[in-house]
């Protein structure tokens, strides 16, 4: 209630003000709009969804990689995104790393990146690693 009684005293001020004083009208028409700008509720904010993206953690391999014959697995373009499989060895060799664990990376040439996956593990494979994957024994 106290700074509705401000507002209102200030609103006859500024009203006075502008009735005397034409040269300062200007100024506390600035005040003004910026005191009413400070009382008006700010909107509430719609709660932060999270993404549905879909975010792979490259942690595990998907069963399906070992789904026989091997034919059922083909190479199909899509966007270019990291590799999973270069991804998911990354992530071996740094907790490996971490655990002091000497770790025999595979020998892969890649830059990590493709636009292929494969069309029955739906999951984003570079050509060095589609084999590899498949036939990855842990
Ligand atoms: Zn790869
Ligand atoms: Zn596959």
């Amino acid at each position: 209630m106290t700074n509705a009684y401000i507002l209102w005293n200030y609103r006859r001020i500024v009203r006075l003000g502008q009735a005397k004083d034409k040269l300062r009208s200007g100024h506390w028409a600035f005040y003004e709009s910026v005191i009413q700008a400070l009382l008006v509720e700010p909107l509430a904010e719609p709660p932060a969804r999270p993404r549905p993206t879909y975010r792979p953690t490259y942690k595990v391999l998907p069963p399906a990689r070992l789904t026989r014959p091997i034919e059922v697995h083909k190479r199909v373009r899509r966007t270019v995104t990291n590799c999973y499989f270069c991804k998911y060895l990354e992530g071996l060799k740094k907790k490996a790393q971490e655990a002091q664990i000497t770790f025999n990376m595979p020998n892969l040439q890649s830059s990590c990146y493709t636009k292929y996956s494969c069309s029955h593990c739906s999951i984003a494979l570079c050509i060095n690693c589609f084999d590899k994957f498949h036939y990855y024994i842990i």
